[in-house]
């Protein structure tokens, strides 16, 4: 069939938005009509160079929600007419060590996440120019229809709506994982969050929802400081030295039992200002994506060791994507998750992929939803 993409060729810096010839879904492969896509950082990564190990080709956008159209060969569980989110960071295996240990996100698949094809068979259902093209993700949610692996697709309730529900995937999964899984915040806990965007939205309200005690949040906008304390936030400030200030004052000096990082771009020369946010055992949280290049941080090793502080990274929220969607779903429909106030700005068309991500910039948007169908 033909359909519409956002595509990034080699050697461009934008997104070229263009018919595609997409294949029906193989085996184990589901056909899905894009209702929305959330407009991610990492997606923006791709231009910048941020993943200087992807394919181009590439059919960018990873936080998707639509309805499924077909379903190839052995696809049971899913049906056409199924609203489905799409999980990430990949489709996992179920069989390798890390699928065994409980690690799906850390699935061995995922050595293959920079080569972009289909994980059934390592080929290509996207086309364009005579070229087989990528998908980010191994989604590509930047397109009217995408062909993607079943192990992708959560099913969930129709009334769910899908617009808001798309930032569910990445933003969603990955703020909430990273306090309830990466952190363990528990109750009483106080917990600093660096960067108020998509997932440091959703890194509040989990917080809340953990019953922490404190929450700081910490962004120079203040439309985004704003957001946060609508969200739960007791106090939000806008820069790393004002937080430790507060922190110290809340706390009596004993400090925050959790940072969570999750700056527009990470920056190693503030991991030693992070970590004097937290006290004895305390833990920050690396969520942000560093430059691929950027091999050196600043740490006080001599508290590190002397107080047992931890670094720990954090990929999709240390969590079987398809589990968080799940829960998020459900949270929702208690009325338990405010996905409206993460959706600050919904654009009409793939055309507004560069104003959406302009506005992010700029700092005037949570997370901007790009309409599709
Ligand atoms: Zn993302
Ligand atoms: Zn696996």
């Amino acid at each position: 069939m033909r359909t519409r993409a956002a595509v990034l060729w080699p050697d461009r810096s934008q997104w070229s938005i263009e018919e595609i010839t997409l294949d029906p879904p193989a085996a184990g492969e589901v056909l899905v009509r894009m209702v929305a896509t959330g407009l991610c950082h990492s997606d923006h990564h791709l231009l910048d160079g941020g993943y200087p190990g992807a394919r181009r080709p590439v059919i960018g956008g990873h936080e998707g929600a639509g309805v499924v159209e077909a379903v190839g060969a052995g696809v049971h569980a899913i049906r056409p007419g199924d609203h489905v989110v799409l999980s990430v960071p990949l489709p996992p295996c179920g069989a390798c060590v890390a699928c065994l240990d409980a690690l799906p996100y850390l699935c061995e698949r995922g050595a293959l996440i920079g080569q972009g094809f289909q994980i059934s068979d390592g080929t290509a259902r996207h086309h364009a120019r005579g070229e087989d093209l990528s998908v980010f993700v191994f989604l590509g949610t930047f397109a009217e229809h995408t062909v993607v692996n079943e192990a992708s697709c959560v099913v969930v309730d129709p009334a769910l709506p899908l617009e808001a529900a798309c930032t569910i995937a990445c933003a969603g999964v990955t703020g909430w994982g990273a306090v309830l899984n990466t952190a363990e915040v528990r109750a009483g806990d106080t917990v600093v969050v660096v960067g108020v965007g998509g997932i440091g939205a959703n890194a509040v309200q989990a917080a809340r929802f953990a019953g922490a005690r404190s929450i700081v949040a910490v962004d120079p906008v203040p439309f985004k400081r704003g957001v946060a304390k609508r969200l739960g936030a007791d106090i939000a400030v806008a820069s790393l030295g004002e937080a430790a200030t507060v922190v110290t004052d809340m706390t009596a000096g004993r400090m925050a039992n959790t940072v969570v990082m999750a700056m527009a771009v990470g920056d190693g020369r503030c991991t030693e200002a992070a970590l004097s946010l937290v006290g004895k055992r305390g833990r920050v949280v690396v969520v942000n994506v560093h430059p691929a290049d950027e091999n050196t941080a600043t740490i006080n090793l001599r508290n590190l060791q002397s107080l047992e502080k931890q670094v720990v990274g954090c990929l999709a929220g240390s969590w079987d994507g398809r589990k968080g969607i799940r829960f998020l779903a459900d949270l929702h429909r208690a009325g338990r998750y405010d996905l409206d106030s993460i959706v600050t700005r919904t654009y009409d068309s793939l055309a507004a992929l560069p104003s959406g991500y302009r506005d992010q910039a700029e700092g005037t948007i949570i997370r901007g939803v790009l309409r599709l169908s």
